[in-house]
C-alpha cells in the first residue's frame, strides 16, 4: 500500500504531508477520490524512495531526541508530535515504557475516584454529555440539587478506605457565575477531603481568577477542564462554549497555583490529525498539566454522539504512548470508557505510560470499574496503588534534578 500511495502524499495538505512523511502511512483525511488519482500520477520512483528515506529518518531522529530528554519541554511543534504520534504502534509503546520508566515508577498506578455532587441541568451543548438540557428528552436523565457537604465527604471516606487517594468532584455546571453558596459548600468539600490526606480535584465548569484563588486557598489540589479535542475539531462537539474559553479557565487554575488536570476524548468523530492537535494544545500551554485525561467516548443513547461507534483500541494506546513521550512527567488517566477495555488492553496502557484509572461505583454519569475488580487486576499484573501527592510539584528540571 505504501509504495502505490506515495506519490500523491505531495499532492495533500501540509498537515497530511507531515503526517504521511513520518511512517509514509495514508491520510486519514484523504478521499478516496485523492487516493485514486494518486496511484496513476506520474513520480519518480527513485527521488520519492530518497524523500521518504529522509523524511523517515527525521522523523526517527525527533522520537529519539524526545525519548532522551530529561525534562519536560513546551516548545513542541505540531510536526514533531506528528513524527512521533504516527510512529509504528509497537515502537511507540515501547519508547513510551522507557520515558515512563525514566519519570515515573512503572508499577505504581493511582486510583481516584469522581463524584458527581450535582447532576444534570447543564446549559452547555456537549454533544456527548448525558448532562445537558438540551438533551434531556433524550436521555431521560434529571437534573438534581447539589449534593451536601456531608454526603460528599462521606463518599470520599468510602473512597479512601478503598484506596482511592485522589477524590475528585463534578458540577454539570457552565460556570460559576452567581454560585456563591454553592461554592462555599465546595470549598468546604475539598477542605474535607484534603482532611483526609487525599488529593482533591473538582470540575465546575469555567471560572474567573477569584474564583480560583479562592479554591486554592481552600486546598483544592487539581481543578479538571478539558480541551476534549483540537482546536479545529471542536466547534463540531460544542458551541455554547470556545476553545478559547476553555483555555482561559485553564489561565485561572494555573495562575492560582492549583494543578491543571485537561485531557481529551477520543471517539467523537475527530481523525488521528485531531488527536496530534489535541497533544499540541495541551504540551504547550506554559506548564504541562499535572494530569492529562484520556477518555473513551461513552455512547450515551439520546445524545448527538450516541450511536458513535467505539473508539479502536490501538487510538487510545497510540495517544497515551504519544502523551507519554510528549509530556513526560504528567500522570496520564485512563477516564472514561475503561469499563470496555479487556485487562490486557489496561495493561498494554499501563506499560505505555497511563498511570491513573478511575476506579469506584460511577464516573458521573458512566458505569466504572469497581474497586474490588481494580484490586484484582492489580494484583495480576503486579501493580499498587500510588500514594497520595506522589507526583505533584514536578517542574521542568525536576528529573535533571533528581526529584523523581
Ligand atoms: S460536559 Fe460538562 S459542560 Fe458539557 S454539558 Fe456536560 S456537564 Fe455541561
Amino acid at each position: 500500500m505504501r509504495v502505490a500511495f506515495r506519490p500523491a502524499l505531495r499532492r495533500v495538505t501540509g498537515t497530511q504531508l507531515t503526517r504521511a512523511a513520518c511512517i509514509g502511512n495514508f491520510p486519514a483525511r484523504m478521499s478516496t477520490a485523492a487516493a485514486a488519482q494518486t496511484v496513476s500520477s506520474p513520480a519518480n520512483p527513485a527521488s520519492d524512495e530518497l524523500l521518504d528515506s529522509e523524511r523517515r529518518q527525521r522523523s526517527r531522529q525527533i522520537l529519539q531526541n524526545a525519548v532522551a530528554a530529561t525534562a519536560p519541554r513546551h516548545d513542541w511543534t505540531r510536526e514533531e508530535i506528528s513524527a512521533i504520534f504516527y510512529q509504528p504502534l509497537m515502537e511507540l509503546a515501547y519508547q513510551a515504557a522507557t520515558v515512563h520508566r525514566r519519570f515515573h515508577n512503572p508499577s505504581e498506578v493511582q486510583l481516584c475516584t469522581l463524584m458527581n455532587i450535582k447532576t444534570g441541568g447543564c446549559t452547555e451543548d456537549c454533544s456527548y454529555c448525558a448532562q445537558s438540557t438540551r438533551y434531556q428528552k433524550g436521555t431521560g436523565l434529571e437534573a438534581k440539587r447539589v449534593e451536601t457537604v456531608e454526603s460528599v465527604l462521606e463518599a470520599a471516606r468510602i473512597a479512601k478506605e478503598n484506596g482511592s487517594t485522589r477524590f475528585c468532584m463534578g458540577a454539570a455546571w457552565r460556570d460559576m457565575r452567581g454560585r456563591k453558596n454553592s461554592l462555599r459548600n465546595i470549598k468546604d468539600m475539598v477542605a474535607g477531603v484534603r482532611a483526609m490526606g487525599m488529593e482533591s480535584c473538582v470540575t465546575l465548569g469555567m471560572i474567573d481568577a477569584e474564583q480560583a484563588k479562592e479554591l486554592k486557598e481552600a486546598g483544592l489540589t487539581a481543578y479538571n477542564h478539558n480541551v476534549d479535542t483540537s482546536r479545529e475539531f471542536y466547534p463540531s462537539v460544542i458551541s455554547t462554549r470556545s476553545y478559547d474559553e476553555r483555555l482561559k479557565t485553564l489561565g485561572h487554575v494555573r495562575d492560582a497555583g492549583i494543578n491543571v488536570c485537561s485531557g481529551g476524548i477520543l471517539g467523537l468523530g475527530e481523525t488521528s490529525e485531531d488527536r496530534v492537535g489535541l497533544l499540541h494544545t495541551v504540551s504547550t500551554l506554559p506548564s504541562h498539566p499535572e494530569s492529562f485525561p484520556v477518555n473513551a467516548l461513552v455512547p450515551i443513547k439520546g445524545t448527538p454522539l450516541g450511536d458513535r461507534p467505539p473508539i479502536e483500541f490501538t487510538s487510545m494506546l497510540r495517544t497515551i504512548a504519544a502523551a507519554r513521550i510528549i509530556m513526560p512527567a504528567t500522570i496520564i488517566r485512563i477516564a472514561a470508557g475503561r469499563k470496555t477495555m479487556a485487562e490486557d488492553q489496561q495493561a498494554m496502557c499501563f506499560m505505555a505510560g497511563a498511570n491513573a484509572i478511575f476506579t469506584g461505583e460511577k464516573m458521573l454519569t458512566t458505569e466504572c470499574n469497581g474497586w474490588d475488580e481494580d484490586a484484582a487486576m492489580f494484583g495480576r499484573w503486579g501493580l499498587q496503588p500510588m500514594k497520595s501527592f506522589r507526583k505533584l510539584g514536578l517542574r521542568a528540571g525536576d528529573v535533571a534534578a533528581g526529584q523523581v
